[in-house]
């Protein structure tokens, strides 16, 4: 380990890694005085992994998710440059264009690989982050499971991702248990539904209709089991309006109580509106192979198909004895921030503020008391959705990871990357981007 501190790492190598650094590549940094330390050296391998275990296709989100340095263009103009028709600039107008997964995870890769991101990463397991002072003034010691200490750095951004799969009540016991495991699964993992056989699906969020969606596609009977009666009909997970700048800062002026009920309210038991599902589903329903149950599981063992399972109905009694193939969970990541081991030593070390399970991050994304002006502890992703909503979308990543760069290079004194740099940098990566776009099989558009 040189003796050397980077003027910023960044923990984790996903999304939240790729824009932040790609934020302080565009502003002024170079790649040798950032260090990336991640288990994944593909900063798209953790989310692909999630997409295609729940068949996702196209993004939920619109055209401006994507990965170039600055906003434009959009995802619906490189796919009039890629594939010179109108249809994506057209459907984008009714903000009914979504980019397709190939598409974007192409840009991310030219993206990645223009700025220099391979330059920046180190492969690494971050097991502790701690703060340092001494000759080298503030920094943070960034260490791997093993205590190693593998980089210093003076500001840190801590871009892990999500917690683990959460599976609820009786399900998390049962997927402990090796005989029943197999069979109960989460959304984001791969699987194959058996044709005619029956599933429960758990949830109905997005990823939950998505699964209901695989289910039916499969030739197989869907059980929609969900806890409350009415879900909104929402295309992300996070209402519109919170989506744009003043919709954050309005819900940034709230205090963290008041945050979480947001939160709780807008995240849980959102359904997409996609014509293609719904007409699915309505078949389902007419064919007899769908159905909705509003209750919760109170039991599971083995049985001939796989599982049996029995259903405590909300409107009271039970489902008895129900022979299913296999359960699947849409029921997300688990957000105590304690879930995830970096975050609970730093709890256990540092005791910062907290919100119910949560670590209640100041308005900066900023973790108290950690942060600084001069060196600065930050955090992107689903841990900042308490202070950004959308902290855990491509919109919303860009938002953090833009204001912690801009945060960095005034902390350090920097003078930004010259106009022409920075839009010679912008249009090299566009042009790559859309050249490998051209080179894709088209995804179809499911609205
Ligand atoms: C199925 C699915 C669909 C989605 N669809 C959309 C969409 O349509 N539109 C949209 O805007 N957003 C979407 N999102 C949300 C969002 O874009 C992703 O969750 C995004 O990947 C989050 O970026 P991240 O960097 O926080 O986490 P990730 O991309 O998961 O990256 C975190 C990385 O850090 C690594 N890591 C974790 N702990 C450590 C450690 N201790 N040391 C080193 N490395 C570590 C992980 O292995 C991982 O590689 C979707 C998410 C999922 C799961």
């Amino acid at each position: 380990m040189s003796e050397a501190v980077y003027p910023v790492g960044i923990v984790g190598g996903g999304f939240g890694a790729l824009l932040t650094h790609t934020a302080l590549r565009y502003l002024g940094f170079e790649s040798r005085e950032i260090v990336v330390l991640g288990d994944q050296p593909d900063p798209v391998a953790t989310y692909r992994a999630f997409a295609w275990g729940l068949g996702q296709t196209v993004l939920r989100s619109e055209s401006e998710s994507h990965f170039l340095p600055a906003d434009w263009p959009t995802f619906a103009v490189m796919d009039l440059l890629a594939r010179r028709r109108l249809s994506a600039v057209r459907r984008s107008i009714s903000r009914t264009f979504n980019p397709a997964v190939p598409d974007i995870l192409a840009e991310a890769h030219a993206v990645a690989e223009l700025t220099g991101y391979a330059q920046s990463f180190a492969r690494c397991r971050v097991g502790e982050v701690i703060r340092g002072e001494g000759r080298a003034g503030p920094h943070f010691g960034l260490y791997d499971e093993e205590g190693r200490l593998r980089a210093r750095a003076r500001h840190v951004l801590l871009a892990m991702g999500h917690g683990p799969l959460a599976f609820p009540g009786v399900l998390g016991t049962a997927r402990r248990d090796p005989a029943l495991a197999a069979r109960i699964v989460q959304a984001y993992e791969p699987k194959r539904y058996r044709p005619g056989g029956r599933y429960v699906v758990v949830g109905s969020g997005i990823a939950g209709v998505n699964e209901w969606v695989n289910v039916l596609l499969a030739g197989a009977e869907c059980i929609a089991l969900r806890r409350t009666p009415e879900p909104d009909e929402q295309d992300l997970n996070v209402p519109r309006c919170l989506f744009e700048a003043y919709g954050i800062d309005a819900y940034q002026r709230l205090d963290h109580a008041q945050r979480l009920q947001i939160l709780a309210k807008v995240l849980k038991g959102t359904t997409p509106e996609r014509r293609g599902w719904q007409e699915l589903i309505a078949e389902g329903y007419r064919k007899g192979t769908f159905r909705e149950v509003i209750g919760e599981i109170t039991e599971v063992r083995s049985g001939p198909e796989g599982l049996v399972v029995d259903i405590r109905l909300g409107a009271g009694g039970t489902t008895g004895p129900l022979h299913v193939v296999g359960v699947s969970c849409a029921t997300g990541f688990d957000k105590a921030s304690a879930s995830v081991p970096i975050l609970r030593r730093l709890i256990e070390r540092y005791d910062p503020p907290m919100e119910g399970p949560r670590i209640a991050l100041d308005s900066n994304c900023g973790v108290p008391p950690l942060d600084r002006p001069d060196s600065r502890l930050a955090m992107i992703g689903i841990h900042a959705n308490i202070v950004v909503p959308n902290g855990d979308t491509i919109a919303g990543l860009k938002y953090i990871a833009r204001r912690f760069a801009a945060d960095v290079l005034r902390a350090e004194g920097r003078r930004r990357r010259p106009f022409l740099a920075r839009t010679r940098m912008h249009f090299r990566c566009t042009r790559r981007a859309v050249a490998d776009i051209r080179a894709l099989p088209d995804t179809p558009q499911l609205s």
